[in-house]
């Protein structure tokens, strides 16, 4: 069966299909050696060849300083939740957490069990600016830059005057462009726009590390990562081989500023049909933190049974994953890197087809 899928799917998502052919073609004989990948001994030349070349190639693709850290852990985003507090909160600590949506909350629910968390809410439907009292005894100040549920994407960095940013940037890392070094610490769930899930990145500036708590697991100690170039033990071998091939990927495509671009025009399309519908199609989200990568839409304002009729047709004609995370409803495009501005005109043509069907 070789029919053409358009995959929308929030994570684990479409890949680059040069990514997953390369992937194909090196599977069973990875450049000459006889063995796959997967076969292979972490401490072998290739590997740590492997390893290398990623650390390159996303210094140069996100222009990350010296004095920042390249660590590949593993645990998701979900262990970061904790490796956060772990190693950056002083014993005792407090830290502040954005409440923009599902994964910030459930970043400052894990957080909470190892200090005190002050969380703010923001009000997005009048300002995206945020506000906030400055506290200096906080150890850093943590949101999420792209809510993938709620389809929440802050559009500025927030200022913390002085105090160490931290950001979950699982789902729209790699799609724009910024500025690394008005973060201490980044980090991404590899399945959305890196590679397959299993691998995480984690970017941190090096004057953080050292501090780790006293019962922070080896696992998840950025100082141990670092100092032993993200191999204390076995990693995720094989994501961390395709992660680097993702990253080669975009480096060739002309990097993060084109792909930031792709995300611009991706997005629009979908929103000008969306407010150019008369209210047919909707999106609950304020226009000045709407996500270009991950976008929900209702349908007559939640009619779940239209809803439930388009993700079915849609499904029909082979675009898949477009039903809404199950805690929300409604419907959901994630536009992450490999999905194509060809195929997101696909979709947007069957947006206005469908709506054309029940006028
Ligand atoms: N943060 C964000 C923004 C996410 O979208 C997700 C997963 N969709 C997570 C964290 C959790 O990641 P994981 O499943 O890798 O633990």
């Amino acid at each position: 069966n070789n029919k053409k899928i358009i995959n929308f799917s929030p994570g684990p998502s479409k890949l680059p299909e040069e990514v997953v052919a390369k992937v194909q073609e090196e599977l069973i004989n990875y450049q000459g050696t006889g063995i796959s990948i997967m076969e292979m001994s972490h401490r072998s030349p290739e590997f740590m060849q492997i390893v290398t070349n990623a650390q390159k190639e996303i210094q140069q693709l996100l222009n990350i300083p010296a004095n920042y850290s390249i660590l590949f852990m593993v645990g998701g985003g979900t262990g970061q939740f904790a490796a956060v507090p772990l190693n950056l909160m002083h014993s005792g600590g407090k830290a502040v957490y954005l409440n923009t949506g599902i994964w910030s909350s459930k970043a400052a629910k894990e957080a909470s069990k190892y200090g005190h968390v002050v969380e703010i809410k923001p009000d997005l439907e009048t300002s995206s600016e945020i506000k906030w009292d400055l506290d200096p005894d906080v150890s850093y100040f943590y949101y999420c830059s792209n809510e993938t549920v709620q389809g929440v994407e802050l559009p500025c960095i927030p200022d913390t005057h002085g105090i160490p940013l931290v950001a979950d940037m699982s789902s729209n890392i790699l799609t724009k462009d910024f500025d690394i070094t008005k973060f201490s610490l980044v980090f991404a769930g590899a399945q959305k726009n890196i590679g397959p899930a299993g691998i995480t990145l984690v970017i941190i500036r090096s004057d953080l590390l050292g501090t780790p708590s006293p019962f922070c697991p080896t696992i998840l100690n950025y100082t141990v990562m670092a100092k032993e170039n993200s191999l204390h033990n076995t990693p995720a071998c094989f994501s961390l081989y395709v992660m680097a091939l993702v990253f080669k990927w975009i480096t060739q495509q002309g990097g993060v500023k084109v792909m930031e671009q792709r995300s611009a025009s991706k997005s629009q399309m979908i929103y000008e049909v969306v407010d150019n519908s008369n209210g047919f199609y909707s999106c609950p989200v304020p226009a000045s933190v709407r996500s270009r990568v991950t976008i929900p839409f209702r349908i007559q304002q939640g009619n779940e049974e239209l809803e439930k009729e388009f993700v079915d047709e849609a499904k029909r004609l082979n675009m898949i994953q477009l039903k809404g995370h199950r805690s929300v409803g409604g419907i959901r495009a994630s536009l992450y890197n490999a999905v194509t501005v060809e195929e997101v005109a696909i979709l947007v043509n069957f947006m206005k087809d469908f709506m054309k069907s029940k006028l």
